[in-house]
């Protein structure tokens, strides 16, 4: 599975996907958090707090 970093935009391959496992960015370092949405998979940044009342995905 490939994403794409949601800060740089680098490619960020995963070969095995989970629920809430971690993944960095080799570009820009930065710790994201697996979650799906439906078939979708997104990447959480680790340590935004206040993630839920951002609407703007
Ligand atoms: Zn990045």
């Amino acid at each position: 599975m490939i994403l794409e970093c949601p800060i740089c935009d680098a490619t960020i391959t995963v070969n095995n996907p989970k629920e809430g496992a971690v993944v960095v960015c080799e570009e820009c370092d930065t710790e994201f958090e697996l979650v799906q949405f439906d078939d979708e998979w997104d990447l959480l940044e680790v340590g935004e707090e206040d993630w839920e009342e951002d609407e703007d995905f």
